[in-house]
């Protein structure tokens, strides 16, 4: 948890190598299986950008979005960009939402980041 918390959106190797700094001892597995619980009771949250492995964070509960770059995989977070969470009722009204119940929309903003973008001509 304490590592997730103090590496946004990384992915489960850095994770492991940065919880083996504390404890040596732990496996693979492990590590594995506690993100997993973490995510499934909400207390971290999983992303993964299409062609990109698994990242975790534990900025949780606030709809924000992700920018990512496509050039280097950064990841960066960005605020919702209109409040709660429209996305998440989108037709309710002409029940086309076939008795699915929502509780997350993910939006993925694709672009350069800084550093990508000013080595383009
Ligand atoms: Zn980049
Ligand atoms: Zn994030």
């Amino acid at each position: 948890m304490e590592v997730v918390h103090d590496h946004p959106h990384a992915d489960t190797e850095t994770i492991y190598s940065a919880v083996r700094n504390g404890l040596p001892d732990v496996s693979r597995q492990a590590v594995y299986d506690v993100l997993n619980a973490l995510t499934s009771v909400g207390l971290i949250r999983r992303i993964q950008p299409l062609g990109s492995v698994a990242r975790y964070e534990s900025r949780v509960g606030d709809n924000h979005h992700h920018l990512v770059c496509r050039s280097c995989g950064v990841i960066a977070d960005i605020d919702c960009a209109v409040g709660d969470t429209p996305c998440l009722t989108p037709s309710d009204d002409n029940n086309v939402l076939d008795g699915f119940v929502l509780d997350e929309a993910e939006v993925i903003y694709w672009g350069l980041c800084p550093n990508c973008s000013s080595v383009v001509p």
